[in-house]
């Protein structure tokens, strides 16, 4: 285990550099209080420590963000060419790519990420920043043939304000998913950061001060009831992107239904990881364990199902349990560190719940299985890395996401029997293929369900590469040209062309 004695006094030195910031909403190009001067403090998971007061903004702030970005649209964002928006977009990037190393810090302090990790998040998200700076000067327009005597095109036009509802798992990269593609489309963009961990998002708004024109991206920290909502309820909001859980997505589509405002929902995940009797079976279970526990398994695409052919289960175990001993918890400040505490108190409970109610359903612990509690790690949200076997593909353990560092495995005796599993959740996000037969690959890539299949890799998207969910995981896709799809609005123009006179 990878704890130091110096757990505190490394964490109080990293929040010291805190000290005297005003993590404020931001709005209209100024960080300000909340209008009632409420605040919240969110808390370093590694050691329950308050790192610093936030805004705890409510309808009132959200009212005035919106104004602002709807004031900034019509004034300033909507009258540019994307050329000009590009570079103003690209002069942003240069700006959080030099305060790097404070983005990925405030990250491992709120989200209990390790700092390496931070770093991946930052660099990921201006990789998506970057993207659709570029992606913004190359737009092209569409002419349809209709005749000498008329002239049509399509025009994709922004909505105007976008909302932008945001998880803590990892800010700043989908920050540059959603507020990536909104910004590049031509929108102005209100972001509501997550509680748990809003400070990295407030930073990245407030380097964008004297850069982007004031308005055009505003941020309002605050609670989902308080925030969240009148965000979606409002009549000047064009259009919501949200990525969290299935039963705030629902609730935000309903809403959403009122004032027929078009939804990007991304939703939870329970993955397939599905190894085939031909796979290189140490690289499958050396991949499935990072595809199962980077980021502590707090992300939607985590792969927490382990669909193991009956005939290489054996070797699948044994490589596996070799793997999963390099991820045991530690401090996320110490270099090298590969899991973090997770995100909060309440959620290492939910996890441990989980696990409780796999105990209880009958799977077996193979590895794992609790919080970790030896001083002075206990005070911090440590969970050890945890993987069930004998698991009944019908069990909670099996269907619900936990969103924690938990995998199980299970075996199947026919590719049928892999694919049936493979699809027999409400979820359809992501899935991972292990074999080397291409002629296999490519029959499951398309026989499961779910929005990106990788094959012999786990994880990778890259800008250019969709993402979103089939079933419950969600609707649209984010990334990729489809995300500035998302983010525009088609209108047919046709016109008349006269006989000439002269
Ligand atoms: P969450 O509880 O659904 O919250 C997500 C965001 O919605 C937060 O900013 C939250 O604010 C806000 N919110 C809560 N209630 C709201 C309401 N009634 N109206 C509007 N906004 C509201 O999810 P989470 O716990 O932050 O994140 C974990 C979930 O996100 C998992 O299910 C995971 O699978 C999913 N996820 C999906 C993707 C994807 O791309 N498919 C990526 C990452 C994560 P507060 O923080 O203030 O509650
Ligand atoms: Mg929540």
């Amino acid at each position: 285990m990878k704890f130091t004695d110096s757990l505190q006094t490394n964490h109080e030195q990293a929040r010291n550099r805190f000290t005297g910031h005003t993590f404020g909403a931001v709005i209209d190009g100024e960080t300000r209080s909340a209008a009632d001067g409420e605040t919240f403090a969110p808390r370093d998971p590694a050691v329950d420590e308050p790192i610093a007061d936030v805004a705890n903004c409510d309808a009132t702030d959200v009212n005035d963000a919106v104004d602002a970005a709807a004031s900034a649209f019509d004034t300033e964002w909507a009258t540019l060419g994307g050329s000009e928006r590009a570079r103003l977009l690209h002069a942003w990037v240069d700006e959080l790519r030099d305060h790097l190393e404070e983005l990925a810090l405030l990250e491992t302090l709120e989200v209990g990420k390790p700092l390496a990790h931070g770093r991946a998040d930052v660099e990921n998200g201006l990789d998506f920043f970057e993207y659709y700076a570029n992606v913004s000067v190359a737009q092209e327009g569409e002419y349809v043939p209709t005749g000498s005597d008329s002239h049509a095109y399509v025009r994709q036009e922004p909505y105007g304000v976008t909302g932008q509802i945001l998880p803590w798992n990892y800010p700043i990269l989908l920050m540059g998913w959603k507020v990536g593609a909104a910004l590049a489309a031509g929108n102005t963009a209100v972001v509501k950061p997550p509680s748990p961990a809003p400070l990295a998002v407030i930073r990245a708004a407030q380097l964008a001060e004297g850069i982007l024109p004031d308005g055009v991206l505003n941020v309002v920290p605050g609670s989902g009831s308080a925030v969240g909502e009148p965000l979606v309820e409002h009549s000047d909001v064009g259009k919501v992107s949200f990525t969290g859980s299935v039963p705030v997505g629902q609730q935000i589509m309903r809403t959403a239904a009122d004032t027929v405002t078009p939804v990007t929902l991304e939703l939870g995940g329970k993955n397939p990881f599905i190894v085939f009797p031909d796979a290189d079976v140490e690289e499958a279970a050396a991949t499935a364990v990072t595809g199962g526990m980077y980021n502590a398994g707090q992300s939607c695409d985590s792969a927490t199902r382990l669909l193991v052919h009956e005939d290489v289960k054996e070797e699948f175990v044994d490589a596996y349990l070799e793997e999963i001993a390099g991820w045991e918890p530690g401090d996320p400040l110490v270099e090298g560190t590969t899991m973090g505490p997770l995100a909060y108190e309440g959620h290492r409970e939910s996890v441990d719940d989980y696990v409780d109610v796999g105990r209880n359903e009958g799977a077996t612990v193979l590895h794992g299985g609790g919080p970790v509690d030896e001083d002075p790690y206990a005070d911090g949200a440590y969970y050890r890395p945890t993987v069930f076997d004998d698991v009944d593909p019908e069990m909670r353990i099996a269907q619900e996401e936990v969103f924690g560092p938990v995998q199980f495995i299970t075996t199947f005796g026919s590719y049928e029997e892999a694919i049936e599993i493979a699809n027999d959740v409400k979820y359809g996000l992501t899935a991972g293929i292990s074999t080397t037969n291409p002629s296999v690959a490519h029959r499951a890539a398309a026989d499961v369900e779910a929005g990106s299949i990788w094959i012999n890799q786990y994880f990778g998207t890259v800008p250019g590469t969709p993402f979103g969910g089939y079933k419950q995981s969600g609707i649209g896709r984010e990334c990729a040209q489809q995300a500035l799809k998302e983010h525009t609005r088609t209108k047919a123009v046709n016109m008349a062309l006269d006989e000439p006179r002269y």
